[in-house]
């Protein structure tokens, strides 16, 4: 066992072992499916928190997890024996409204930054589930299923970080300084350091309107053509997702309904608000509709629509693809095996992928995949662990069947369970050579090596 009384003396937040009062809530992530026991675990307040961190783990040759939002569906941000940095504790947000900028700790959510934005009539493209962090999601690229189309990734629009790194030194990474690091800070995620602070790229929003609308399950094959046809055309301030959900019990689904599956078009608009009906238009007529709640909408409220659907403490099993095209065959292999959706709280998505986020190359940031049209999430979530089998089980036939129509090898990082560490090298595909290059300068001793990890050169 380490000496954890050096590190209390040199920490100003909690380090907690299992002999403390703590403990047990200070292990859990998100994903209740990794239930484990590090030794100690550092609830960070500052980057000197975190420097001590780093050299204490090193010293004391303790494995090191780092934790920001806990989301992680692999559950990296836990780790039986080593030492878990907590970034929880590092969550602000300063907003320059004069600038368009917003710096962020290193262990804020997502829902920290809408909200601290949103009041100047400023958003930048993050994920649409408030709790979930700005770390793990930046660094893994950031899909913001509402505003990527008009203004990128998240990733694309993070401007500085600050990062310790494994040899616990402090540098700031951006466009100027430690360049090599910047680009692979923007995709390939927690491998090159801890940023404690993101200093990100805000872009007006004024009007905002959406919601979810849902159709009868036999009109999925119309819904997904249409999406997919009328949104290679469509403005860029078109956002949203199509997907299939069992309905839950929300008070503008018709009683009757609840617990039917049915299929989900998230829509979203964030042009100019007189437009938002005709824009919506063609895709409202695309089926018969059981039920919807599409309207003008504050953006932090949408962001935060479904959090309550997923709360923590759930099991989580995903898979995922980014998608060339949406062809008549991965629509039927949809309409095979999305209809047996096992869960309430089981999520398949298609995101849109496209506009703004084309208009950088793949060599541009770490995040390689700049020509898909959509991103597909296979991802389940359900309470009980004595169903993983069977859910998991459906993850996995659904994602076997689909993958061959992809025409991608590889997948999002950020939507991978601990199974898919195999898939890591061909997700990053032509950058992932130079990821290793950098990954060899910055951390030749693979100190981050809980993650979807890239091994140094
Ligand atoms: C309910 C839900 C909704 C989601 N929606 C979206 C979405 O809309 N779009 C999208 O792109 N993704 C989405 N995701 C996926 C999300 O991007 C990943 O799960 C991401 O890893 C979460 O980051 P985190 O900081 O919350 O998780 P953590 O588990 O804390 O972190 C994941 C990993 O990221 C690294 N990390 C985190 N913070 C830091 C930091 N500050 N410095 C260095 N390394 C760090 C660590 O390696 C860590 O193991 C969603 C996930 C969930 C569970």
């Amino acid at each position: 066992m380490a000496d954890v009384a050096t590190l209390r003396e040199q920490v100003r937040g909690m380090v907690i072992t299992s002999d403390d009062a703590g403990y047990e809530d200070a292990r859990r992530v998100y994903n209740a499916m990794h239930d484990r026991r590090p030794e100690v675990i550092v609830q960070a307040v500052d980057e000197a928190d975190v420097i001590a961190a780093v050299r204490f783990a090193r010293d004391n040759d303790l494995e090191l997890a780092v934790r920001g939002g806990a989301h992680g569906v692999p559950g990296y941000g836990t780790w039986d024996g080593g030492l878990v940095i907590d970034l929880g504790r590092i969550r602000y947000a300063l907003v320059d409204p004069d600038g368009r900028t917003v710096r962020m700790g290193g262990g804020a959510v997502l829902g920290d930054m809408d909200h601290a934005t949103y009041v100047y009539g400023l958003a930048t493209p993050a994920g649409f589930n408030s709790t979930t962090g700005i770390g793990g999601l930046t660094l893994g690229g950031g899909v913001g299923a509402y505003l990527s189309r008009k203004h990128g990734l998240t990733c694309d629009n993070l401007i500085s970080a600050d990062v310790v790194t494994a040899d616990g030194e402090r540098v700031t990474a951006n466009a100027e300084q430690h360049d090599d690091l910047f680009w692979a800070l923007r995709g390939g995620g927690g491998n090159f350091g801890i940023v404690t602070s993101f200093q990100y790229q805000l872009h007006e929003l004024n009007d905002f309107y959406g919601g979810p609308i849902f159709f009868e399950l036999d009109a999925a094959p119309d819904v997904m053509r249409t999406f997919s046809e009328y949104t290679t055309e469509a403005p860029r301030e078109l956002g949203g997702f199509v997907g299939f959900h069992i309905a839950p019990p929300l008070p503008f689904i018709p009683e009757d309904r609840h617990g039917d599956t049915l299929f989900a078009l998230v829509a979203s608009w964030s042009g100019p608000g007189e437009r938002a009906e005709e824009v919506l238009k063609p895709l409202r007529e695309a089926g018969p509709i059981v039920a919807e709640h599409v309207g003008p909408v504050p953006y932090p409220g949408l962001q935060s629509a479904f959090d309550a659907l997923l709360p923590p403490g759930l099991q989580h099993y995903w898979k995922s693809d980014f998608v060339a095209e949406l062809t008549d065959e991965a629509v039927g292999v949809h309409m095979e095996h999305g209809p047996k959706v096992p869960s309430l709280h089981t999520a398949v998505h298609l995101y849109l992928v496209d506009g703004a986020v084309h208009d950088l190359g793949a060599d541009e940031t770490a995040f390689p995949v700049r020509d898909a049209r959509f991103l597909l999430n296979i991802a389940g979530i359900w309470p009980d662990p004595a169903d993983n089998d069977a859910n998991i089980g459906w993850v996995r036939e659904y994602y076997e069947a689909v993958h061959p129509h992809s025409g991608y090898e590889g997948g999002y990082t950020n939507f991978m369970a601990e199974d898919d560490q195999d898939r890591t090298q061909a997700s990053y595909g032509p950058n992932y050579d130079r990821l290793q290059e950098i990954k060899a300068r910055w951390d030749p001793d693979n100190v981050f090596h809980l993650n979807q990890n890239i091994p140094p050169d």
